[in-house]
């Protein structure tokens, strides 16, 4: 009886697994096609200096701009292939598009730098500062200091030794990195300090419920201090009212990114977004004011 049940339960979990493999395989079927017809797209968003207004980078964040379905966002397609090499295939076409972008924006007169989110399984080859260096090079005029590569600490653990080699080497060449979703995963200080990232990406969780949960604006102190200790710039994620902005310079955070700044845009709509832009007065005001 036991047996048979036993039998039973793993048709059930092989039936599962079936289905999910098939989804999993469909998807890249569908992915590979829109990549050649040019369904996906890469979207900026701003990073600024809340206190000045000063525009210091974007971030390139991929859409899908599916024939039938409209617009769909990484969430809903990225996680399905993240163990596969489209995931690959995709980061070295981001960074050339984004390098090219870069370029393109250079010549109309924005100097900037572009933030691409590379997945773990990409970081993690062993020739990835080759890889980075010739998408420098297969991209007339792209400059170095105008790509920032954007990790998480998942992508780092299971291979640190390596993975620091890589970042020093592609920092050797001028690529930045920035940890991203910093303060979800396993952040441990000894990790931050072992890797050469530049720049520090405090989570969205934490800056969005700066107002509903109490110990967020605790959280957020110690990680402008951390910040501070390990000399990396800080940048908070999910800035989506004044207030959010207002809280962060006040304590010392004046990088950021969110709703509230500036929404993910296509490329044509940057250069004209730049030039409308404006520090919040509020958020000036605050600059050099004390946080206790
Ligand atoms: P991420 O790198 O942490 O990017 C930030 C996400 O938060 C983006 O979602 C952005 O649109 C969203 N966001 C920005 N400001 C706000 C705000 O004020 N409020 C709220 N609620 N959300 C905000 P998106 O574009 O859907 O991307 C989700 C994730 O997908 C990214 O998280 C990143 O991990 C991944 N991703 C996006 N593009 C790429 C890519 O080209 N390659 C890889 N490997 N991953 C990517
Ligand atoms: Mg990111
Ligand atoms: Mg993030
Ligand atoms: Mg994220």
């Amino acid at each position: 009886q036991a047996k048979q049940e036993a039998r039973g339960y793993f048709r059930l979990f092989d039936g599962e697994q079936d289905k999910r493999t098939h989804a999993r395989r469909e998807m890249l079927r569908r992915l590979d096609l829109a990549m050649e017809n040019k369904e996906l797209r890469l979207y900026y968003q701003p990073k600024v200096d809340m206190p000045s207004g000063r525009v210091l980078g974007f971030e390139a964040l991929l859409r899908w701009f599916h024939p039938e379905r409209g617009m769909v966002p990484p969430g809903e397609f990225l996680p399905v292939v993240e163990s596969s090499d489209f995931i690959i295939r995709l980061g070295e076409w981001a960074m050339r598009e984004a390098l090219a972008q870069a370029v393109s924006w250079r010549r109309a007169g924005l100097e900037t730098c572009i933030s691409v989110n590379i997945a773990g399984r990409h970081l993690q080859l062993p020739d990835f500062p080759e890889r980075v260096r010739h998408a420098l090079a297969d991209v007339p005029g792209a400059r170095a200091d105008s790509l920032e590569i954007e990790i998480l600490e998942s992508s780092i653990l299971d291979d640190m030794a390596h993975v620091r080699e890589v970042m020093r080497a592609c920092a050797g060449m001028g690529v930045r990195f920035a940890l991203d979703d910093f303060g979800t995963g396993y952040s441990s200080l000894a990790y931050l300090h072992q890797l050469p990232a530049a720049t520090i990406k405090i989570d969205q969780f934490f800056v969005r419920n700066l107002f509903e949960q109490r110990e967020d604006p605790a959280i957020i102190q110690a990680v402008v201090q951390i910040a501070q200790v390990f000399g990396r710039e800080l940048v908070a994620e999910g800035v989506e009212d004044p207030e959010h902005g207002m809280l962060l310079v006040a304590m010392g955070c004046h990088i950021g990114q969110g709703f509230g700044i500036g929404r993910p845009m296509a490329a044509e709509a940057v250069l004209p977004w730049v030039a409308g832009y404006r520090a919040r007065r509020e958020w000036t005001a605050l600059q050099g004011l004390a946080w206790h």
